[in-house]
């Protein structure tokens, strides 16, 4: 078992904390507890956004807390952790969307070098609403759109963020 390849539970936590990381007093500390507290409090929120569109921000928060321990310890999240989390925020969006006023959309066709002409993540057709491109996945050849439903990208695809 090689200690420095895979950083798992309990060394790494301690051993690999740079004071750099310590800086922001907002940081909590991230293990396997934690991980899995905050997908169940994400996933408590998709289910009552079924109900209710008032869990918006809150799951917004959510989001930003799951993406914050993701990037201070990507080896606390199993695949299958990163795979049910994208679920979940696609059903978040979705569902938040079928609470505003149904509006009728244009679809539009696949561009050069879309793979689909639907969110990977959320499955929303790609209408007029795809208008917003993200710059940390775009290249010159390709602009990655942003799901104006769910924010999906090629971000989380790449998982340079995780949700
Ligand atoms: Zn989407
Ligand atoms: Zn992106």
């Amino acid at each position: 078992m090689s200690r420095h390849r895979a950083p798992r539970a309990s060394s790494s936590r301690s051993a690999e904390r740079k004071p750099a990381a310590a800086a922001s007093p907002k940081k909590r500390p991230v293990n396997r507890e934690s991980v899995e507290a905050e997908i169940e409090t994400f996933r408590q929120l998709v289910i009552t956004s079924r109900d209710s569109p008032k869990v918006e921000a809150e799951a917004e928060k959510c989001i930003g807390r799951l993406n914050e321990m993701f990037e201070q310890q990507p080896a606390f999240f199993t695949e299958e952790d990163v795979r049910f989390v994208n679920v979940l925020r696609g059903f978040l969006g979705e569902r938040l969307e079928a609470h505003r006023p149904p509006v009728a959309h244009r679809r539009r066709r696949k561009r050069e070098g879309d793979k689909f002409d639907y969110c990977w993540r959320c499955k929303t057709p790609i209408d007029e609403r795809f208008t917003e491109t993200c710059e940390t996945c775009s290249t010159k050849k390709f602009r990655w759109m942003i799901c104006p439903v769910c924010k999906a990208c090629g971000c989380q695809r790449g998982q340079k963020v995780l949700v």
